[in-house]
């Protein structure tokens, strides 16, 4: 599904790396337990840790587009497609501001079902200068519309809450001091979080992460919480558990509220609604 190596791309993308839910039962949760869930999710994340996403075969690119002011797409590479089109403008969708702002570059590839590409990302994003990203959607996993949009929004995350690699070091290091300099919201999901390398950061189970992709390190921890603060409704205040705790922060900051309330309003609250069943995980 959604991946964690953020990546460089083929030519100029540089390289890189739900509380209870109000509406969601979880009657729509499949007999999978968690635990089963967490396994298999960890095997797969251990076998592409190290891998490296622009290993990716280049004929499997169907394009890459440099993003263009007022969000328009030219393409540099491959052919451009309506479908192509279509996703970017799902993508459009997901974000307040024009993507512009975020992206520079925007490529889909397709990898034909093969053992040796499964574990590969299904998304990815990685710097392309300060602040800026190279996004990358491999339609060749997308089984679904709603799958599909769980990636962009993962995806988009992971430029919403951008993590500068100096706190990845002082996360390696079990460091707190000097934090570099990011977003407030970042700064503090780090110190509350990811400071205390001892702390709940390394534990994993239903309790701490959305997802144990959310494990592997505090951009997918962000990206993932940030999918399920999306996805799922808001939880109790009297749910103590760590990863109620990390959605009620971003229920208590205005701006990612309005901008969940813009998403709502843009895809129709029945479609996400109806997205929460395939990923019954996140609303857990
Ligand atoms: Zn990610």
């Amino acid at each position: 599904m959604l991946f964690y190596i953020r990546c460089a791309l083929f030519l100029l993308i540089a390289l890189a790396a739900p509380l209870r839910a109000e509406e969601t039962t979880l009657e729509s949760a499949p007999s999978q337990s968690w635990s089963k869930y967490v396994e298999s999710e960890l095997k797969k994340i251990e076998s592409k840790r190290y891998r490296h996403p622009a290993l990716v075969n280049v004929p499997s690119l169907e394009a890459l587009y440099k993003v263009l002011p007022r969000d328009k797409l030219e393409v540099e590479i491959g052919t451009e497609s309506p479908r192509h089109q279509e996703i970017w403008q799902g993508l459009r969708k997901l974000s307040k501001e024009p993507l512009n702002r975020y992206l520079t570059s925007f490529a889909i590839y397709h990898r034909q079902d093969s053992a040796k590409t499964k574990d590969d990302p299904m998304a990815f994003v990685t710097e392309t200068s300060p602040h800026m990203f190279g996004m990358a959607i491999d339609l060749g996993y997308a089984k679904s519309e709603a799958q599909l949009l769980i990636a962009l929004l993962h995806e988009y995350g992971h430029v919403l809450f951008p993590v500068p690699f100096e706190m990845l070091q002082l996360i390696a290091a079990c460091e707190s001091d000097d934090v570099p300099f990011t977003k407030p919201f970042v700064v503090n999901f780090f110190k509350k979080y990811w400071a205390d390398c001892y702390g709940p950061a390394m534990e994993m189970n239903e309790f701490t992460h959305a997802t144990p992709h959310a494990r592997i390190n505090i951009g997918e921890d962000l990206a993932e919480t940030w999918t399920s603060f999306i996805l799922c409704g808001r939880p109790r205040e009297e749910d103590r558990r760590i990863i109620a705790d990390k959605r009620r922060m971003m229920w208590h900051d205005a701006d990612l509220v309005s901008r969940r309330a813009l998403i709502y309003r843009r895809l129709g609250t029945r479609y996400i609604v109806e997205m929460r069943s395939p990923a019954w995980y996140y609303c857990l």
